[in-house]
């Protein structure tokens, strides 16, 4: 089953998951009214833009890999999809994920599968390590990776309106609206109706509400795994030259990189991060009591540091696999799910966007196979993990 030229598609959810299906269903030539609602334009609690924007390679489950560097592609060729002006901001500095002392075996396992994949990752022993990097401390590392291409960040806000801007360009109609409920008839969805009250009728649906995700899909009794969680990201300056520094993802769950003269920083600390549906306060003692000690080993020059700043987002996390969902649950029909990207969906937007316009235009993936990320696991509780998250 797949759309018909003048079919109408609405998508829930208009930041960047749904922007870039928006675009890419026009660019791949769908002619029907394409809708995204968005029930805050300001996207002021949207995960886009609460985000640390970052691109990575390095990943446990190869489809992530590759997702990525389709990301990567799509924003070298910014200029060639929205005009000479069109930058994103993408800084290949790379990610530096340090490994603790012990076997390496799986370690050296994954970058096996990375660079099968197309990523270029270098391993590094501590000394390699600290040549390139002299103010880390490595005395307890066994060894580092780092991504020498497509990884880095960009500028997640740039990204969202850049091709936001596109998509509208293209005649895709968004509207302030907020998503209340569907009305099905037989195995279809038939309208969206909106807390105003409106029925906006739809041949197809798209779910690319994030952390809302979950609540969405219950509409229409689709179980989907979907947990908003909070993360807070601390701002600092510090005595420290920043321009050559990738990410640096720490053995304790602790990340930093530079970030416009300055350097942003987090934690992942597992169980750590309740469900939070409406909770947007940064927690501040994550810093004193595990930030900043991790801080403070792994870069010495860091006992000095001043905290400027702080900003909790939520992450749609997926609890079967932090992993993405990119499919068809089967019923209704004609919904589309993607979403649950667990901390990684920015960078997989643009890889996402096309699979939910191949689905809905072709019937099946054809840039990307996306369908190991598809519902059947879901359904089936079959999770396909992905161990590298943070
Ligand atoms: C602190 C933090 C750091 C992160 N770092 C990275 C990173 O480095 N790299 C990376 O790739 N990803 C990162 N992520 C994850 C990334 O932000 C998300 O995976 C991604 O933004 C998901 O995009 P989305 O469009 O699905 O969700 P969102 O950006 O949350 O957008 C969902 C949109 O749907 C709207 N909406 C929800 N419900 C309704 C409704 N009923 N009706 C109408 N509109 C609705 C919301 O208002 C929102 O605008 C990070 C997330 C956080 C919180």
């Amino acid at each position: 089953m797949t759309a018909n030229p003048g079919q109408t598609i609405v998508i829930v959810g208009g930041a960047i998951v749904g922007t870039m299906s928006a675009w890419f269903l026009r660019h791949l030539g769908h002619q029907g009214p394409v809708i995204v609602l968005e029930k805050d334009p300001t996207y002021r609690y949207a995960s886009t833009t609460l985000s640390t924007s970052g691109i990575r390679t390095q990943f446990g489950c190869d489809i992530n890999v590759r997702m990525s560097l389709f990301g990567a592609a799509f924003m070298k060729a910014a200029k060639q999809h929205f005009g000479p002006d069109a930058d994103v901001g993408l800084r290949e500095n790379g990610y530096l994920l340090l490994a603790p002392k012990g076997p390496p075996t799986a370690r050296l396992e994954a970058v096996r599968m990375q660079r099968e994949a197309g990523a270029s990752i270098a391993v590094l022993t501590p000394e390699e390590t600290r040549a390139r990097f002299p103010w880390l401390n490595v005395s307890d590392l066994e060894m580092a990776t780092l991504g020498t291409a497509n990884e880095g960040w960009f500028d997640a806000w740039t990204l969202l309106q850049t091709v936001r801007t596109g998509a509208r360009a293209l005649g895709v109609e968004y509207r302030h609206a907020e998503a209340v409920g569907f009305e099905t008839e037989g195995s279809r969805i038939a309208a969206v109706r909106t807390a105003a009250g409106e029925r906006i009728a739809a041949d197809w649906v798209v779910n690319a509400a994030g952390p809302a995700a979950g609540r969405v899909a219950s509409w229409v009794d689709v179980p989907l795994p979907i947990t908003p969680r909070k993360r807070t990201a601390f701002r600092f300056s510090g005595p420290l030259d920043g321009a050559m520094m990738p990410l640096v993802f720490d053995t304790s769950g602790l990340w930093m990189r530079p970030e416009s003269g300055r350097f942003i920083c987090g934690i992942t600390r597992p169980g750590d991060d309740p469900p939070a549906w409406d909770d947007f306060e940064p927690d501040h003692a994550l810093f004193e009591d595990h930030v900043w000690p991790a801080l403070a080993h792994r870069v010495p020059a860091l006992e000095q540091l001043r905290l400027e700043a702080a900003w909790a987002g939520h992450y749609e996390v997926n609890e079967l696999d932090h992993n993405g969902v990119i499919g068809f649950p089967g019923t209704p029909e004609n919904f589309v799910i993607a979403a649950g990207f667990s901390g990684h969906g920015v960078m997989h937007s643009p890889a996402t966007g096309r699979g939910v316009a191949e689905l809905i235009l072709h019937g099946g993936f054809r840039a990307l196979d996306l369908s190991p990320l598809g519902y059947d696991r879901v359904r089936e509780n079959r999770p396909m993990v992905e161990t590298v998250v943070y």
